[in-house]
């Protein structure tokens, strides 16, 4: 950012970077370009087919979440596995796809509002 500087700043290296602000509308657009499919693609999530139950099935995973998915999709590789995957969830809103913006779902339907109990021994490395 050399050329941002003010003229009487002669020592770029000590001039201050973008800033949060910047990084973060930054982040926003290359996050808002890299979404654009999901953007105008309103099935990019699984349909509930609770309608569709089986009687039975050889596995059942509960959360599909970055594991539960993960799993899921694996023992679906064995075509006559019958797979079920439970989630408690509904579709996530859109600004869940933007790291930056979690705070704006703190306290909102998608926050499960758990909150930790103090524990002399943990999150030491914050
Ligand atoms: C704000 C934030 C940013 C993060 N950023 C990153 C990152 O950049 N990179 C990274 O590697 N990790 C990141 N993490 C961590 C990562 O998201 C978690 O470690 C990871 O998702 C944990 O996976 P999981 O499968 O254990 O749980 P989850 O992904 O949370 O999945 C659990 C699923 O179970 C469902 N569920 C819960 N209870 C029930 C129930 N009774 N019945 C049915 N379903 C249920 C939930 O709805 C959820 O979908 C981030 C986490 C947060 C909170």
């Amino acid at each position: 950012m050399e050329g941002s500087c003010p003229a009487a700043c002669n020592a770029p290296q000590t001039c201050p970077g973008p800033g949060a602000s910047a990084l973060f509308f930054t982040t926003l657009i290359s996050s808002l370009l890299q979404s654009e499919r999901e953007l105008a693609d309103n099935q990019m999530y699984p349909m509930d087919a609770s309608n569709f139950m089986l009687d039975e099935y050889d596995f059942i995973v509960v959360g599909a979440g970055t594991a539960g998915s993960v799993i899921a999709s694996r023992i679906s590789e064995v075509p006559q596995y019958k797979v079920l995957v439970i989630e408690a969830g509904g579709d996530p809103p859109f600004l869940s796809n933007i790291p930056a913006m979690y705070p704006s779902l703190q306290k909102s339907e998608m926050d499960w509002q758990y909150k930790p109990s103090h524990k002399i021994k943990t999150a030491r490395g914050w």
